[in-house]
């Protein structure tokens, strides 16, 4: 029987007689499978999986024969999906069908995956109900007239803007371009000129579209870059080493920051960030009292505490400002990143900076800080580690920066000079005394026991609640200060990463190198590895190895070897 008749049998029962169309249906020119149907009209909705032949959807193998293609093709067609989703809704008053919608962000996602022989579009739909009786008629016209107009209208190349969806994947195989010529150009990060950075508010990630100022470059720090499209892209380079933004408040100095904070990421076309590129392993680092830190070293900049406390191996169970922020920069190394972004606004100013009458009140042994500024330069010449810091309220910054940006009304000046006159110095003349190294070369892998991060109490795979919250096992992991989490999709995949790598650990791996294999087993055989649903994944999108670490180490119970 088709799906249609079966659902036109079933209508009136029981909701739980649902449970009948589970399995796969040819529906028109594509297969419809139905992978987990839900309990209750209450319960989240229905997972399925629309399976079209690759001949049916006829995209142009140009657009897919790489995966940065596949990639920015699946998100274009994404986009598409849920815009026709909208326009079935505003006929229809309303639409039961939803895909895993993506933001500002192009992020390899699940919700729509290009094959060798067949594109899969995973969609979840509320199967429809009267009090708790099936609206099998309903239902039916659901999933054979609705889902197949908004599969044609979506992923028909014939059906597509062609030219909308090839500059797509143009963007973005030139902003990853960039990306990966950075380094070899000496840069962490680029800002193109025009780039629109503020945002329309503070809750949205939109751009801000009246009285926004478009960046420029000071000449002294203008790039261009040759793109693999034909075009140039001009604007400012940022350079590794140490590079300081002042200006007065207002000016826009965390615009800037956050931006480049964003710019591991890739940008739509019109986001106003699409050449705003940063390295693709920098990680923002802030102050977050009351987290959860487990055998971090953070002996670089806090030694001797009064509880005698061993800060090379450093646990809490609630750190204060600068230890919890001491942590996350040097769990930031121990997951790769070769650049940190730190804002004044969220850090603690103990862990910045310490002026000279604090040094002459409070005796150096009875201080356990040792503040950034006096770390910022060996952190570039021990670990190649560079930073880009918003300081507006102190100069002391001057001394070790080799770049100084002002921001004046939004608009960038090289400052440099003039900050290395007030200072009477620079980083150039003070590197000639060479200091002990303070940090070792690679920073110190942690390994977790086996059972290190097996949740307690544990029935469900682990779940995400929104962007900035997993549920693993009893425990909550809060994500909240995780700047460069940007998507729940990638909350979602961080949490059955955990469970996978709770799997993985043999109290042997580091956690670093079991996310390693882990994102190598991803990048093979794509997200769905993750996932321990078969057929229909769930809603997930790629996040950072950095994010994944970021979840791992704020887990209360992980459990190292020690
Ligand atoms: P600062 O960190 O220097 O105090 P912010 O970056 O927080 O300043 O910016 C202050 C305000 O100015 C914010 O509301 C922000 O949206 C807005 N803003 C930032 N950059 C621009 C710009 N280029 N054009 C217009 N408004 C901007
Ligand atoms: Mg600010």
């Amino acid at each position: 029987m088709n799906l249609r008749d079966s659902l036109h049998q079933i209508d009136g029962k029981g909701y739980g007689t649902y449970r009948q169309i589970r399995g796969t249906h040819q529906v028109g020119e594509f297969q419809l499978s139905i992978d987990k149907v839900q309990v209750d009209p209450y319960a989240p909705a229905s997972l399925m999986r629309v399976i079209l032949p690759s001949g049916v959807v006829d995209l142009p193998n140009e657009l897919v024969d790489d995966a940065a293609g596949r990639v920015a093709t699946s998100d274009f067609l994404t986009r598409r999906f849920a815009q026709a989703i909208r326009e079935s809704s505003r006929t229809n008053t309303g639409s039961a069908v939803s895909i895993g919608s993506p933001g500002q962000q192009v992020l390899q996602r699940s919700s729509i995956v290009i094959g060798e022989n067949s594109i899969e579009a995973r969609i979840a739909v509320d199967l429809p109900a009267s009090g708790r009786k099936i609206r099998g008629r309903q239902a039916a016209k659901i999933l054979t007239e609705e889902v197949p107009q908004i599969v044609e209208r979506s992923l028909k190349h014939q059906h597509l803007d062609a030219q909308a969806l090839a500059d797509h994947v143009s963007l973005y195989r030139d902003q990853q371009y960039v990306r990966s010529v950075l380094a070899s150009n000496g840069l962490v990060g680029f800002v193109g000129d025009g780039s629109i950075l503020p945002r329309r508010s503070g809750d949205t990630d939109t751009p801000l579209t009246e009285g926004a100022v478009p960046f420029s470059t000071p000449e002294t720090m203008r790039v261009s870059f040759q793109l693999p499209s034909g075009r140039t892209v001009t604007g400012m380079g940022i350079y590794e080493g140490v590079t300081v933004i002042v200006g007065g408040g207002y000016h826009g100095k965390s615009t800037l920051l956050s931006a480049l904070s964003r710019g591991v990421y890739p940008h739509i076309s019109g986001d106003g960030r699409e050449w705003v590129i940063t390295k693709a392993d920098a990680v923002s680092i802030r102050a977050e009292d009351g987290r959860s830190v487990t055998g971090v070293d953070i002996s670089p900049f806090i030694s001797g505490l009064p509880s005698g406390a061993d800060t090379t191996q450093f646990s809490t169970t609630n750190a204060s400002g600068s230890t919890s922020q001491a942590a996350n920069l040097v769990e930031a190394l121990e997951s790769g990143s070769t650049a940190l972004l730190i804002d004044e606004d969220t850090s603690a100013t103990n862990f910045m900076i310490r002026d000279e009458r604090m040094k002459e009140l409070i005796a150096a042994d009875r201080e356990p800080i040792t503040p950034f500024v006096d770390r910022v330069r060996p952190l570039l010449t021990d670990c190649g580690v560079s930073t880009v810091l918003v300081a507006g309220g102190s100069g002391a910054f001057f001394d070790v920066a080799d770049h100084v940006i002002a921001l004046d009304e939004y608009v960038a000046v090289d400052v440099t000079n003039r900050a290395h006159d007030i200072a009477g110095t620079s980083p150039a003349t003070d590197n000639a005394q060479t200091q002990a190294s303070v940090f070792e070369q690679e920073a110190a892998e942690r390994i977790p026991r086996a059972d290190g991060l097996v949740a307690q109490a544990k029935k469900k795979p682990a779940t995400a609640r929104g962007r900035s919250v997993i549920q693993f096992g009893r425990e909550r992991v809060e994500l909240s200060a995780v700047a460069q989490l940007i998507d729940p999709a990638q909350t979602a995949a961080i949490a059955f990463a955990m469970d996978r790598l709770a799997d993985e650990l043999d109290g042997r791996l580091s956690i670093a190198e079991a996310i390693t294999l882990l994102l190598d087993k991803v990048e093979s055989e794509g997200l769905e590895v993750l996932s321990p649903h078969r057929g229909h994944p769930g809603h997930l999108a790629l996040p950072r190895r950095q994010e994944i670490h970021s979840a791992v180490n704020r887990y209360r119970h992980l459990r190292l070897h020690t």
